[in-house]
């Protein structure tokens, strides 16, 4: 059906002062979106969208939800669907990165990386796909990893770049299912973005050799990210479905 003059989006884990998700949650807003801010501190969050309120005049709402708690998740949709205009996009962005090598990784730490990458993802889709079909419109992005694409490299090990991997997939299985309802779902693959996830591990030669191969010759910005997002998510994105878009600075083809 029509995309709405207002539509909303949830962005996960858009809390992160120099994350993706945030500055996605802000460009998704600039360009007319109502945003649902959903990460695990619910302060930040609502913090977060208060700041984009003031500086778009979008409305937001942020709330303190851990993705891979299935309830909190169902509830949190729910109260997004009362309370902002209709929802149409979910960027699935919260994810944890797993450093640690395969021979060392405990299952603790295996099983945390799969319940927030996919298993939240899973949740936070599910009910968002509800409401999508009751309007007959959705669009999806799943924010994957060139380590999925790779095996890892930069940092991510097994555990991330499998879950990341298994968002690939996924998203075109929903592309496949989902399209006769009016919905798309798409991924972005980010390379190497500056970011906090890396706690900062990576250190300057470690960012210097990987720029020696890249044709772009820099490390990516969130703003290069939320850029593609913002296109497939977008009033101009319908046709696309199915699609990963590399946003890595030419690091495939080097
Ligand atoms: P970030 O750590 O700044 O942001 C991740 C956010 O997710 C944080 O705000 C965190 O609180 C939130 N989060 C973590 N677990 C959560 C949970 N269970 N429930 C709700 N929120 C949760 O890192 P970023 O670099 O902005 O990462 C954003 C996404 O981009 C991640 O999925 C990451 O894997 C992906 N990515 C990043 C890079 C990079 O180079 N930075 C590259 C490829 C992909």
């Amino acid at each position: 059906s029509d995309f709405p003059e207002r539509p909303t989006a949830i962005v996960t884990g858009a809390a992160s002062e120099r994350g993706i998700g945030r500055a996605t949650a802000h460009r998704l807003a600039r360009d007319g979106w109502a945003v649902a801010v959903l990460d695990l501190d619910g302060a930040a969050s609502e913090a977060v969208a208060a700041r984009i309120t003031e500086e778009t005049g979008m409305p937001a709402l942020g709330l303190g939800v851990d993705i891979s708690d299935e309830q909190a998740v169902i509830d949190a949709v729910a109260r997004i669907d009362a309370e902002l205009p209709q929802l149409v996009g979910v960027v699935n962005n919260a994810g944890i990165s797993s450093p640690t090598p395969f021979t060392e990784v405990g299952t603790e730490e295996w099983k945390r990386v799969f319940d927030v990458n996919v298993h939240g993802t899973y949740f936070v889709t599910r009910e968002a796909v509800k409401v999508f079909r009751r309007h007959s419109l959705g669009r999806i992005v799943n924010v994957s990893s060139a380590s999925a694409e790779r095996g890892g490299g930069v940092y991510g090990r097994a555990a991330y770049s499998g879950s990341k991997a298994a968002l690939l997939g996924i998203a075109r299985t929903w592309a496949r299912e989902l399209g006769e309802y009016g919905i798309t779902a798409n991924c972005v693959a980010p390379g190497s973005i500056d970011t906090d996830i890396m706690g900062g591990r990576l250190s300057d030669e470690r960012k210097t050799f990987l720029l020696q191969e890249l044709p772009v010759g820099r490390v990516g910005t969130v703003e290069d990210v939320a850029g593609g997002i913002a296109y497939l998510l977008g009033r101009d994105g319908g046709y696309l479905t199915g699609v990963t878009l590399d946003i890595n600075g030419g690091s495939h083809i080097a």
